[in-house]
């Protein structure tokens, strides 16, 4: 991340140029509370001179700009995580659908094999789907 500093040259050097008033954006005065005369605006290059008490404030302004990155970005991940969470609940809630209708489908098709017919110590063979793998036939070991 390039830090965004904006330098303002109020008086023609080798006064101090001063650093954009970043906390409170005002146009009129620089960041140490210098008030402008007549500020030629200098951009993004660094001047030669700059204002010490404007660079000793730079600190305490990183560090409430890294704070506000850091609640944003902690913002975005919670989102991100709840959207995964409903994803995930969608997922399994078909999955389960499916599973009734694979067990439905199976349980058609043995009856229809056997027509009706009790055979002793048969069972119907039921899908069981194992965690991260794919559907088996439920043989139990
Ligand atoms: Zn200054």
């Amino acid at each position: 991340m390039q830090l965004p500093y904006y330098y303002v040259q109020d008086a023609p050097p080798p006064a101090p140029a001063h650093h954009w008033d970043y906390r409170l954006d005002r146009a009129d005065q620089a960041l140490c509370g210098h008030s402008y005369d007549e500020p030629l605006y200098q951009g993004h290059d660094r001047p030669k001179d700059v204002c010490d008490r404007c660079e000793k404030l730079l600190p305490a302004w990183l560090t409430d700009l890294w704070e506000q990155w850091a609640d944003e970005h902690e913002h975005a991940d919670a989102a991100v995580d709840q959207k995964a969470e409903r994803q995930i609940r969608g997922l399994q809630n078909e999955l389960a659908s499916a599973y009734e209708k694979i067990k439905q489908l199976q349980d058609d098709a043995w009856s229809r094999a056997h027509k009706g017919k009790r055979v002793k110590g048969v069972r119907t063979p039921r899908v069981s789907i194992v965690s991260g793998g794919l559907p088996g036939h439920g043989k139990k070991r």
